[in-house]
């Protein structure tokens, strides 16, 4: 059984636009700056006017762990990474890379996003090579 996530106030709309199959970000609308992980005002200028805007899912590996140890729902070993998201330098998600074996991970590696159910209404956001 996957662990799943807990949504509170303020990442409640990234899981339900990853039931949608969308990745969202939140967005500074005074400044345009995304903000991840989502926090309630921007850090750039201070505004508080912040909203989620959709991206693209696309993005390259950062840095990359392959994980030996067993994680509740995961079958080792299974590589986790961080992605560099496209739309702006520095923005990173934590994720996992999946139909890739971890010995063919790269950084720089081009990815894009794909969503697996996790259960009835959650789906959680993976990355897939992009080639
Ligand atoms: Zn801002």
């Amino acid at each position: 059984m996957i662990p799943l996530p807990q949504p509170d106030q303020e990442t409640r709309f990234f899981w339900d636009a990853c039931a949608r199959k969308e990745l969202m970000i939140l967005r500074c609308n005074a400044c345009h700056l995304y903000i991840h992980p989502p926090r309630p005002a921007c850090r750039r200028c201070g505004s508080t006017d912040v909203g989620p805007a959709r991206v693209s899912g696309r993005g390259v590996i950062h840095s990359y762990t392959v994980t030996a140890q067993p994680v509740p729902g995961y079958e080792p070993p299974f590589t986790v990474v961080l992605v560099d998201l496209e739309e702006q330098e520095g923005l990173r998600l934590v994720s996992q890379i999946v139909d890739v074996e971890p010995q063919d991970v790269r950084i720089g590696m081009p990815v894009e996003v794909t969503f697996r159910q996790a259960s009835d209404d959650v789906w959680l956001p993976f990355f897939a090579w992009r080639r």
